[in-house]
């Protein structure tokens, strides 16, 4: 893959002061086409500017679209690094096939995401704990109002500062245990990364929201019984000192972030299960004082500790509202690879 690189006569002002999440965009967007019977073709770095679309466009109306999320991190050697960019490129294609969306080579996804963070290399923040985030995703584009797969798409990879998640230490959250709508079934596109499931999610993160909780979790949607997933995490259970996490069945996103959290615990020798686990199951626990850790992991907040789990009228307080040791550990261990501070062992991060 060849890209062309075109930058910008009118660079932007680089944010001051605190940098939130994703509103702020960097100078510079990668794009790329795929025309049926072409392949995928101009892979281009040009300066970030707004996209014309046809009204009539497929993605508008239909939601064929997929999206990634990661992030490439300032290290204290002053070098870039991207975490595990080929997990992101093998999910892009599971998530396509699914979608009916064309195939990406693998080594293309990240030679793109590795390209365009480097042309804006100096948009990547430095204090502690901020990173650039890195947006790819892909679009539907054929101007046709069938419904069919489409024959012509764009992939855009676009670039955000963004501030450290936590200011002050990791912090526990509360969390909603879903008891009526749900997210996703087997069979459906629960472990695509893709707009479809982040809209079928608003109503009850309004809810929760409502009542003075920060996120869904949610159940499975057959029986609503077994746990899933939060909404944009992964969920792990610390009881009787296993970890245990669900596994994935089809109805869970498999995060990256989950896949390092059970190497890193099986590598240290903890007991592991991925396997189904009921709500039930888990207010025993909690009722008899064996549920010592619970936490969510994803890209943005690496490890979020819950300190409170609501399930209709049962409120489990967990770990006393304070984070677990297995939290902490394994917190610091990933963002230490992540900026560079600690070995890496297994390999996982790619310099820019
Ligand atoms: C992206 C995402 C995750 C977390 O995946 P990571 O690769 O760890 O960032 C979990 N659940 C959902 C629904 C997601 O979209």
């Amino acid at each position: 893959m060849e890209i062309k690189i075109t930058k910008t006569s009118t660079p932007k002002a680089k944010p001051t002061g605190k940098l939130g999440f994703g509103k702020v965009f960097t100078d510079h967007m990668f794009m790329m086409n795929y025309t049926e019977g072409k392949g995928w073709h101009d892979a281009r770095i040009v300066p970030y500017e707004k996209i014309t679309l046809d009204p009539s466009a497929m993605v508008f109306h239909y939601g064929q679209e997929m999206f990634e999320g990661l992030k490439a991190y300032m290290g204290a050697d002053g070098k870039a690094r991207l975490f595990r960019p080929d997990m992101n490129a093998k999910r892009t294609n599971a998530t396509n096939k699914r979608l009916c969306i064309p195939q990406l080579p693998e080594e293309d996804f990240v030679e793109a995401v590795r390209a365009v963070v480097e042309v804006d290399k100096d948009w990547i923040p430095t204090e502690d704990g901020t990173s650039l985030y890195i947006r790819p995703f892909i679009i539907a584009t054929d101007e046709f109002l069938g419904v069919a797969p489409s024959k012509t798409y764009l992939f855009i990879i676009i670039l955000s500062p963004s501030g450290a998640y936590y200011e002050s230490g990791l912090a526990p959250v509360g969390i909603w245990i879903e008891d009526d709508y749900v997210r996703a079934v087997k069979g459906g596109i629960g472990f695509a990364k893709t707009g479809g499931n982040y809209a079928a999610s608003l109503a009850a993160q309004v809810k929760a929201h409502d009542d003075g909780y920060s996120q869904v979790l949610w159940l499975d949607g057959v029986e609503r019984k077994y746990i899933e997933e939060v909404g944009a995490m992964n969920i792990f259970f610390k009881i009787d000192g296993k970890i245990i996490t669900p596994m994935l069945s089809g109805s869970i996103l498999p995060g990256i972030t989950r896949d390092s959290v059970l190497q890193l615990c099986r590598n240290w020798g903890l007991e592991v299960e991925e396997r189904k686990i009921s709500v039930d199951e888990l207010i025993t626990a909690q009722k008899e004082g064996r549920l010592e850790e619970c936490f969510g992991t994803g890209t943005a907040a690496v490890i979020s500790p819950v300190g409170k789990l609501r399930y209709k009228d049962d409120v489990m307080l967990i770990n006393n509202n304070e984070i677990g040791e297995i939290s902490q550990k394994l917190y610091d261990t990933i963002t230490g690879i992540q900026w560079g501070k600690i070995e890496d062992e297994n390999k996982w991060t790619l310099l820019v």
